[in-house]
């Protein structure tokens, strides 16, 4: 199962080209997360300056999490592991303890390697009095298996959490998590690079006004971009397919209607 969630550094189909609109983000990243784990030598000599065992990607949904996530992983070199949390809270409490314990070890082994965990909230929200017994059980070997992690100076796994509700994480959590970096909705001038970046080779008309898209589309996430730009493009083909049916009919239509009708008797 862990397996096919896994992804090693050569493999990992995102970098930072990718991604527009965030320089700042990333090259805060880049300093805070990357750097130490590529200069390893200089960073861990003391516990002060280790890197982050835990970042934690807020912001709303579509922003361009996952795309961090994994662009940070290729420029570190770094396996990516991507756990499904429902494998964590769907299984018999006995089955997600192994699996929780197989992904940690996996990830040790193949350190640098980050563990992403989509909508994180979701598994390690606040904990209160009504949690069912397995699942308040599970976070807390969750936590002291991270806590091996965060111990043990010569590791590099980083757990890397994403979530729009980043209230709604467990204190405990949160402080497991010291770097974190908010991943916002594009404002106007974000919006234009990512038109920019979604349509820089697709055959489109020379005089796209991106500023007018950009200033047209407020409220648009990265994510919602990308689909006004496909659902464009699959109704120019769909046009330009329906015509191109149109014309081959209207080929047949004539040959038909031209043909000498006593021909097909000829060769008989
Ligand atoms: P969710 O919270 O729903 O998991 P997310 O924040 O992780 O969303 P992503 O999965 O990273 O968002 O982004 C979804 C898609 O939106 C990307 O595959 C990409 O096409 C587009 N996208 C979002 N933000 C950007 C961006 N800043 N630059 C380029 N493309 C973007």
């Amino acid at each position: 199962i862990i397996a096919s969630q896994l992804v090693v550094p050569d493999e990992i189909n995102v970098n930072w080209k990718d991604i527009a609109g965030l320089d700042n983000l990333i090259r805060e990243l880049r300093e805070t997360v990357i750097l130490p784990i590529q200069k390893r030598e200089l960073f861990a000599d003391s516990r002060l300056t280790q890197p982050p065992k835990g970042v934690l990607l807020h912001g709303p949904p579509g922003c361009g999490k996952t795309l961090i996530a994994k662009a940070t992983a290729k420029e570190a070199n770094m396996s990516f592991i991507n756990l499904d949390v429902s494998l964590l809270t769907d299984k018999w409490y006995g089955e997600t303890q192994k699996l929780a314990s197989a992904v940690f070890s996996l990830a040790v082994k193949l350190q640098p390697c980050i563990v992403f965990i989509d909508e994180i909230e979701s598994f390690l929200r606040t904990r209160t009095a009504h949690d069912h017994e397995a699942t308040a059980m599970m976070k807390t070997q969750f936590m002291s298996l991270w806590d091996g992690l965060i111990t043990d100076p010569s590791c590099t796994v980083i757990i890397m959490g994403a979530t729009n509700r980043p209230q709604d994480l467990d204190k405990a959590i949160q402080r497991r998590m010291p770097a974190t970096f908010h991943v916002p909705m594009p404002n106007e001038f974000q919006r234009e690079r990512i038109l920019q970046l979604i349509l820089h080779e697709e055959p489109i008309a020379s005089d796209i006004d991106y500023k007018k898209l950009a200033a047209t589309s407020e409220g648009f996430s990265g994510s919602d971009l990308h689909e006004v730009c496909r659902q464009a493009a699959v109704y120019r083909v769909r046009d330009y397919a329906r015509e191109d049916l149109a014309r081959e009919q209207e080929s047949i239509d004539n040959k038909s209607n031209c043909s000498d009708p006593d021909e097909q008797y000829t060769d008989a």
